[in-house]
């Protein structure tokens, strides 16, 4: 593990004790064991494929079926190459900024950006849309390049408030701007699935820092993610 890959990306001034109130979240950081990154990926889709087996065995599968023996094998694969990829800095989408040559110095907003993540108490997914604004602070990135850091923090066993937090973190870092501001509406097929049961209900989280404080930019945001079909 990068320790403080994350962390260090928060200015010192962000409450974290404060954003997490309420929320079950342990701390902005994904934790990690300092081991995490040791073992390389071929044996971790061994053991976990292994290990997969036996909880599939112990609830009575019969491995032998031809449409269960291969599951194991599939699910490792999709664990450490697809749904967790983003657990692993190698992963990391590398951001290059361009002279924002326009001299565009207003809000940029890209929204709805689909996103599938797994919720780190049930492993079962949080699938929903996240919505980024920035001020440029002089350099801009590409939109893909928001799409991909969304993406990687969204492939990791998550809690979504802390998903918020990363994304907004590693925005501020990558385009040098404290004028980042991140909403996420997302299901939690926890809840929707099982438990309660609640088929309805959506969660949203966001995370505002500089300019996105005042009322103003804010609204201006919140506003244009609210309107169907509206472009800035
Ligand atoms: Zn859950």
């Amino acid at each position: 593990m990068k320790p403080k890959e994350t962390m260090s990306n928060i200015p010192p001034d962000t409450d974290i004790d404060d954003w997490m109130d309420d929320h079950l979240a342990s701390s902005a950081e994904t934790p990690m064991r300092a081991d995490a990154f040791e073992m390389d990926d071929d044996t971790k889709k061994k053991l976990i494929a292994e290990h997969f087996k036996a909880i599939m065995e112990i609830m009575g599968l019969d491995l032998t079926d031809d449409s269960l023996s291969g599951t194991p094998r599939r699910v490792a694969k999709m664990y450490v190459e697809e749904v967790f990829s983003g657990l692993n800095p190698k992963n990391k989408p590398k951001a290059r900024l361009f002279e924002n040559k326009f001299g565009y110095d207003q809000m940029l907003v890209e929204k709805d950006i689909t996103f599938y993540s797994h919720c780190e108490h049930h492993f079962v997914p949080i699938y929903g849309k996240a919505h980024v604004a920035y001020i440029s602070s002089g350099e801009v990135i590409g939109l893909s390049k928001i799409n991909r850091i969304v993406q990687y923090f969204a492939k990791r066993p998550q809690v979504q408030e802390r998903l918020t937090v990363q994304i907004a973190a590693e925005l501020k870092s990558v385009l040098k701007s404290e004028h980042v501001g991140v909403v996420i509406d997302a299901n939690h097929m926890c809840v929707s699935s099982r438990g309660v049961g609640d088929t309805n209900s959506k969660t949203g989280t966001a995370h505002f820092s500089g300019k996105f404080l005042e009322e103003k930019y804010k609204n201006e945001f919140l506003n244009y993610i609210n309107s169907p079909g509206s472009n800035l």
